[in-house]
């Protein structure tokens, strides 16, 4: 598989990924994705605000999104890349298995990882009772006794917006509190309960989210919780080849155009690894769009070397 002569090569193969891929392959570029079957989303059971899609098991939609990059002669290699790095003009790739594979351009869409604030029960329940994202898992705890697990100034406003899906919002201080009188009074004013002291652990039963026991010992009871992780993207190859970033209140992510450029000609990004917001229809169309402008670019060398070895038989 090393020896194709591979145009474009995308690390990762979530729905962002094996977007572009799809784009790419009806182009009729040869594409290699390198995916190590690990996306933020494959703890739920279900996905939701994705339209046609909406109710899909996450891993099913990629699933068939492999089948549809296959169909058009794409490839989908199982692995884990460890080193990226510019040759000739094009680019290396490395797995973990020690083979390597090259192509005139990369698109990262690797993701971020969910760094859950460490509280025993919490990370067992991610994605089946803890969520980050209502506009993804609020309808279906609608109306619920909702926890806010406070991680830092911005869940006051993460609590706002979950009173959006129900009247019983449960504000947990935790160790972050209530960062200003406007926010608290903004919470009192909505009639949402705050709780102080820390969490000590998670509750549940058979599996379900029952509530949350706090370092003083009180129980409080909860149907669901919804807390906002650190984003730590898993962007190595971007560091590696030196893309310039962007510091957002949410974290350093690399800088990308609308399209998804990075600053490294020949590198694209797409989806979680830059865009922490982005949900899957976002991230779907993040893909299909840097897929068609790397296909843009391409066409624009492929012109180049045309004219110069036109140039080169008439001299
Ligand atoms: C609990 C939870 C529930 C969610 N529910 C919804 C929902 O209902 N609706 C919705 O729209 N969004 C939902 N999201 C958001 C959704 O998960 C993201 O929008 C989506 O996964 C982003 O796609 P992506 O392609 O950017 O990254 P990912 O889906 O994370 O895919 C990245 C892929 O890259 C691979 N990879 C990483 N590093 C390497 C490497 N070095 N080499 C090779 N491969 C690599 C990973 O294994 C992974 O397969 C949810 C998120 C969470 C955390």
């Amino acid at each position: 598989m090393n020896n194709e002569n591979w145009e474009v090569i995308i690390i990762g193969g979530g729905s962002g990924g094996l977007s572009a891929a799809l784009t790419l392959v009806r182009a009729r570029r040869r594409v290699l994705v390198i995916d190590s079957s690990s996306p933020r989303n494959r703890v739920s059971s279900h996905m939701h605000a994705v339209l046609g899609h909406d109710g899909k098991p996450p891993l099913q939609l990629l699933a068939e999104g492999r089948e549809e990059v296959a169909r058009y002669g794409g490839v989908v290699r199982s692995g884990a890349v460890v080193a990226t790095t510019a040759v000739n003009g094009g680019f290396s790739v490395e797995c973990s298995d020690g083979e390597t594979f090259t192509a005139r351009a990369l698109i990262i869409a690797t993701g971020l990882e969910d760094q859950l604030p460490e509280i025993e029960g919490l990370g067992e329940l991610w994605g089946s009772g803890v969520a980050v994202c209502p506009y993804c898992d609020g309808y279906e705890v609608g109306d619920g006794r909702i926890g806010i697990l406070a991680t830092g100034p911005g869940s006051t406003f993460q609590a706002q917006l979950l009173r959006q899906w129900s009247p019983q919002i449960v504000y947990l201080e935790n160790e972050v509190g209530v960062p200003t009188v406007e926010a608290g009074s903004g919470l009192a004013a909505r009639g949402i309960e705050v709780v102080s002291g820390a969490v000590a652990r998670v509750l549940s039963s058979n599996g379900q989210l029952t509530g949350v026991e706090l370092t003083s010992g009180a129980h409080i009871s909860l149907d669901a919780i919804f807390t906002a992780p650190r984003f730590a993207p898993r962007d190595e190859p971007l560091r590696k080849l030196g893309a310039d970033r962007t510091e957002f209140p949410w974290g350093s992510f690399a800088t990308v155009d609308a399209a998804g450029r990075t600053s490294v000609p020949g590198v694209w990004a797409v989806g979680n690894v830059v865009d922490a917001n982005a949900g899957v229809s976002v991230t779907i169309g993040a893909g299909a769009l840097a897929g068609g402008m790397l296909n843009h670019e391409l066409i624009l060398e492929d012109i180049q070397v045309a004219v110069t070895a036109m140039a080169e038989v008439n001299e």
